[in-house]
């Protein structure tokens, strides 16, 4: 991708599944990571392992905790020397039908998943103006764009997330920063193998390919990272307010 090298790049949830594998992609395309999450041994493993890749640093930080963000940010434009690219991509999901969750529940998802990304974004967003610009990639979901059963507090906090996109588009792009949102459909990363693993029906995963992915398989981290290395790049130059689909085809089922 072209423009990537020697990028600073901030991946939030970057210690597991497609958060990890964007810290490797941005590695592979010569950038300088700092990569965080929730729990401090998994950033610390998440660092340890890339580390043979190229410049890796880390720490954990909770973004639906305020106070938590503002260290973040601090950390990682101490450790960079600035933030280039943020890859927004911190995210919490589980099952549980519209009728049984609780308002705590619903507002944990929303802590994390919208408001989290929000605080990360603004703040990230502040020191870019400051800088003179940057690139802030968002992650959202498919299902914040159609409505999964079982996930109206996920689609809720997803389908913020698109909009909460389009708006910094429309009120940064006048500060040379591009943003756009990544959606993914269904990816085989922790995050699913445990909302599988939690499914009485063991076939859970074949049945919902076969029903639901026109490829006919789940996508790989790797292969939403290379969508986060696309949007970062200077390829992407003009793609700004935009939503990129990497799902396999789902959407186009009807
Ligand atoms: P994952 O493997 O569970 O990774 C989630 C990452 O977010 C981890 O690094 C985790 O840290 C971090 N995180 C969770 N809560 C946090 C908090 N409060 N503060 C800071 N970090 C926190 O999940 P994934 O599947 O890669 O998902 C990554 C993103 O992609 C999420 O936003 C998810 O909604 C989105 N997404 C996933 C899929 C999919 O099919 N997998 C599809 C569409 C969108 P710890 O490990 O320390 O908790």
């Amino acid at each position: 991708m072209r423009g990537l090298i020697g990028k600073r790049v901030l991946v939030s949830g970057g210690s597991s599944g497609i958060g990890l594998a964007a810290a490797r992609r941005f590695l592979d395309e010569g950038c300088r990571v700092f990569v965080s999450g929730l729990d401090p041994a998994e950033v610390q493993a998440a660092v340890t392992a890339l580390h043979p890749f190229g410049d890796i640093t880390g720490q954990a930080f909770d973004v639906s905790h305020e106070p938590d963000v503002s260290a973040l940010v601090t950390a990682a434009v101490d450790a960079l020397g600035g933030i280039d690219v943020l890859a927004n991509n911190a995210g919490i999901a589980w099952r549980e039908p519209f009728l049984e969750i609780t308002p705590e529940h619903f507002d944990r998802m929303l802590a994390v998943n919208l408001r989290g990304m929000f605080l990360v974004a603004q703040a990230v967003g502040r020191h870019m103006v400051d800088r003179g610009g940057g690139v802030i990639v968002n992650m959202s979901s498919t299902n914040g764009i159609a409505g999964e059963e079982d996930y109206a507090h996920y689609n809720a906090s997803k389908g913020g997330v698109l909009l909460l996109g389009k708006t910094m588009a429309v009120e940064l792009g006048r500060h040379g920063i591009r943003v756009n949102t990544l959606c993914p459909g269904y990816i085989r990363t922790p995050l699913n193998a445990s909302i599988a693993g939690a499914m009485s029906d063991g076939d859970f995963e074949s049945d919902y390919i076969a029903n639901r992915i026109p490829l006919g398989r789940a996508g790989l981290a790797e292969e939403v990272a290379a969508a986060y290395a696309f949007l970062a790049s200077d390829d992407a130059a003009f793609v700004h307010g935009a939503e990129l689909v990497v799902d396999g085809g789902q959407l186009a089922v009807m």
